[in-house]
């Protein structure tokens, strides 16, 4: 691997850590999916027995994360840039000006390839390695 491949990687790694900030104040700014805890309860058969179980739920059908390898407990268990820049429809009607902000950020992200769905930044920094 060549010095210039090794600084284009560092920058673009600096480039992801500062665009991820961005996009995090921003979503935290303005809490789009406004996710919370409820409790149901669950009837287990046969005994008839009721149980009462924790999720987490979103404004929407999501939350969205679900199925997603870094969901944890306490929601999202890495750092994934793609991720921090897309809201769905529900959240983007409730806050119109954020798809606009964040579509900003994705254009210099993009560009730098730095997205890739539900990968974490050690992922993304793997695959920019590679790349030559
Ligand atoms: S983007 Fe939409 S579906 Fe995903 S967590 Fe936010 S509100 Fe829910
Ligand atoms: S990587 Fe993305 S989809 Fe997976 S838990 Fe984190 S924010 Fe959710």
């Amino acid at each position: 691997m060549n010095i210039k491949h090794n600084i284009s990687i560092v920058y673009k790694m600096l480039l992801y850590d500062f665009l991820y900030f961005a996009a995090d104040l921003l979503i935290k700014l303005r809490n789009p999916c406004e996710i919370h805890q409820i409790d149901y309860d669950v009837l287990l058969l046969p005994t008839d027995k009721k149980i009462t179980m924790r999720r987490a739920v979103c404004i929407s059908n999501g939350p969205c994360c679900e199925g997603c390898r870094y969901l944890g407990d306490n929601g999202c268990t890495t750092k994934c840039l793609r991720c921090k820049l897309w809201v769905c429809y529900k959240a983007s009607v409730k806050h119109p000006k954020l798809p606009s902000l964040l579509k900003k950020i994705t254009i210099i992200a993009s560009r730098q390839t730095l997205l890739w769905l539900r990968d974490s930044r050690e992922e993304t920094y793997q695959f920019l390695k590679k790349s030559r």
